[in-house]
């Protein structure tokens, strides 16, 4: 994990836990397993391909937490294809610009994974972990999930604990030691949603341009990324798009290209989606 006593302004947030940011990080599927197949009507998550007895009960989870998420008029998440991406990490410079961010602060970061002696790039957002350890451990309840499942971080309320980026597996969150740097005037006071500026001695992250989804607008990632590897999806009305205007069905797309998610077997059930390509083995025991 990366070393916290480190000063973040001097080294940006670590890859996750037990890799070193400048080497390749091995792709098993103890890093990221096959998971889910999916209905086709209503977006609903079924559970296909049982692999073992845990990737079954995980599927049970994530099926019941979709059955929640159902109640709502959306339940958002993220597609990343990771056939096509080809590192350029537009997707998070995309990402800094709408949000003024310092440059150490990559809410979305593309880290480099080794499989079989080949490197290949992986796109890491806030995993939006429908059982998320950040939130669990926040002392005042400023980390919060909504009701269409994006999890979130009230900095006004934030007391800089740090606890919740000591939680996150998946090493999302970024502290704000010092005032954030100039920003360009906002029409809009900053919100969870849109969280710009940010506050010295909060914690920030990646929040899917929260503000922008009931507009029906991509998140900047998504539309700059000129490859179309990241899809903002809903899995109540099971359609998923990228920035090249590319429209799926998120259910058929998801199951008909083996979808895993990143770290799976710690539980915090990620809405974030990875279709793998590079020849990783995503059998038992890879
Ligand atoms: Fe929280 Fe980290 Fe999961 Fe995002 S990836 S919801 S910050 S635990």
């Amino acid at each position: 994990m990366q070393d916290r006593t480190t000063h973040p302004e001097e080294q940006p947030a670590g890859p996750p836990p037990g890799n070193d940011p400048d080497k390749p990080q091995a792709f098993s599927r103890r890093n990221l397993l096959a998971t889910l197949g999916v209905t086709a009507a209503g977006g609903a998550l079924a559970m296909v391909n049982y692999r073992d007895d845990a990737q079954a009960a995980t599927m049970s989870r994530t099926a019941s937490a979709i059955a929640d998420a159902k109640a709502a008029k959306h339940a958002w998440c993220m597609v990343i294809d990771l056939r096509v991406c080809d590192g350029c990490k537009l997707c998070t410079l995309s990402c800094q610009q709408r949000h003024q961010l310092p440059k150490e602060q990559t809410w979305i970061k593309v880290y480099p994974m080794e499989h079989e002696g080949q490197t290949f790039p992986m796109p890491v957002p806030c995993m939006m972990c429908e059982d998320p350890p950040c939130m669990y451990v926040c002392p005042v309840g400023s980390t919060f999930r909504t009701d269409e499942g994006l999890v979130l971080v009230d900095q006004d309320t934030c007391i800089g604990s740090r606890a919740c980026m000591a939680a996150c597996p998946y090493e999302a969150r970024y502290f704000n030691w010092k005032e954030p740097p100039p920003v360009k005037k906002m029409p809009l006071p900053p919100t969870p949603q849109m969280p710009v500026p940010q506050q010295k001695g909060t914690v920030g992250k990646c929040v899917y341009c929260a503000d922008r989804l009931p507009n029906g607008e991509l998140p900047a990632c998504v539309s700059g990324c000129p490859m179309g590897v990241i899809y903002i999806g809903d899995l109540v009305t099971d359609v998923a798009v990228n920035g090249l205007g590319e429209t799926v069905v998120l259910s058929e797309f998801l199951h008909k290209n083996d979808a895993v998610r990143y770290k799976e077997e710690l539980g915090t059930n990620p809405r974030c989606y990875y279709i793998a390509g590079h020849g990783q083995s995503l059998g038992a025991g890879s």
